[in-house]
Parts: C-alpha cells; sequence; structure tokens
C-alpha cells in the first residue's frame, strides 16, 4: 500500500495555495490566535457579535492543542482566504488527515468565493450550517474514498453531525441527502458535483496516481 503521508502533504501543499489558506498545526497555533483575537477586537455590534462568540468558541477549542480533537476553517475577516487549523487528531493519521484537509478546503472555498457575508449568513443560521457541513463531509469521504477505497453509508458519514451541532431529525436527514447523493456519484464512478473533490482527484492523478485505489478513478492508459 502507498505510503499516504507525503500524500497527504502534497494535498495539504495544493489545496492551500488553491484556496488562499494559511495551514496551522498544534505547533503554530499561538501565531493564530494573536491574529484572531486581534480580528475580533475590530469587529462591530449586535447580532454579529453573537454570531462570532459561537465561531470564537469553536476556534479557541480547536486552538487548545492539549484537548481539540477538532479541526476548524476560520475566516480571514477583511482578507482574502481562510485559515485552517488542523487538530493533532486530524495530523496523527495520514488518512484522516487527507479526509479532513479536504473537508476544510470546501469550506475554505465558501469563505472565498463568498466572503464576509457568507460567513455571517452560515453561522447564524443553523440549518445553512448544516448545508455546508454536509457538503464539507461529503467532499471529505470522497477523498478518503480514493485513498482507501473503504466504502461508508451516508448515515455513518453525517454521525458526527449529529453530535457537532445538535441538529434535529429533518435537518440530519436533508445532509444525510446530500452525502447520498455524493455518493450515488461515487458508486457510479462519477466524480461528486463539488469543486473540490474534482481538484482532490486532479492533483491526486498529477501527483500520486499510485494512492488512488478505486479502479473507477485511476488514471486511465
Ligand atoms: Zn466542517
Amino acid at each position: 500500500m502507498t505510503d499516504l503521508r507525503p500524500v497527504a502533504a502534497t494535498l495539504t501543499r495544493e489545496l492551500s495555495a488553491r484556496y488562499s489558506t494559511d495551514i496551522v498545526t498544534p505547533d503554530s497555533w499561538q501565531v493564530v490566535l494573536a491574529r484572531i483575537a486581534a480580528q475580533g477586537a475590530a469587529l462591530g455590534l449586535g447580532a454579529i457579535n453573537s454570531a462570532l462568540a459561537g465561531w470564537a468558541r469553536e476556534a479557541f477549542d480547536a486552538l487548545d492543542p492539549a484537548t481539540s480533537s477538532r479541526s476548524v476553517c476560520l475566516p480571514q475577516i477583511g482578507g482574502d482566504g481562510a485559515v485552517v487549523v488542523m487538530s493533532a487528531a486530524a495530523l496523527a493519521d495520514p488518512v484522516e488527515n487527507i479526509e479532513t484537509i479536504a473537508h476544510e478546503h470546501e469550506h475554505a472555498r465558501v469563505l472565498k468565493a463568498d466572503a464576509d457575508v457568507q460567513v455571517l449568513a452560515d453561522y447564524l443560521n443553523g440549518e445553512m450550517r448544516a448545508t455546508v457541513e454536509a457538503r464539507a463531509y461529503a467532499v471529505g469521504a470522497f477523498a478518503r474514498y480514493l485513498v482507501t477505497g473503504a466504502w461508508q453509508t451516508a448515515d455513518e458519514i453525517v454521525q458526527p453531525l449529529a453530535h457537532g451541532y445538535a441538529l434535529d431529525a429533518a435537518t440530519r436527514e436533508h445532509c444525510a441527502v446530500i452525502v447520498a447523493s455524493a455518493l450515488a456519484s461515487m458508486r457510479a464512478g462519477v466524480v461528486p458535483p463539488f469543486e473540490v473533490c474534482g481538484v482532490v482527484l486532479e492533483v491526486l492523478r498529477a501527483k500520486h496516481p499510485g494512492a488512488i485505489v478505486p479502479d473507477a478513478f485511476k488514471v486511465r492508459p
């Protein structure tokens, strides 16, 4: 089996360049913490603050290297691009690393495309946030599938959502539908219709073709 560590490193480098992200690891978290604190201090009032309070809590949880098992993607408010904070747990295993870097870059794609308005909409609207997460889980699941060939059900893939966001049954169902449509594409040997899926496959085909496990997605001779 291919050593997936260099594959994870390549995907990190290529996705980071494509979506203008800074990648933060537990070793470098203090630098970004200072930047986020400065951004928070420069921000406005009212609803924006309450939205950012939840966002900041998540950020600070993820940035504590002693306790975090979660990774997050944070907007660079007033800047172009995003900050991807990789948890120690996500970095410990190359398959987790690959899934997580793909997942977080789906968030980075949204932040780069729609900037601050999108950020606030996502964090104020629970259902929209859930949709954004469902897409990111689908992208992560595709990346994992490419390098392992292991199949997961939509329910297995959205399970973390139920814990992370206290979703009601209807919203969870909505997320499972998004993920199931991605799985249906994958089963048919078609790239799911999310841009980052195509980018991940393109990078693997160009740089690590031997790491692609499912026949349907291998480079054709
Ligand atoms: Zn996410």
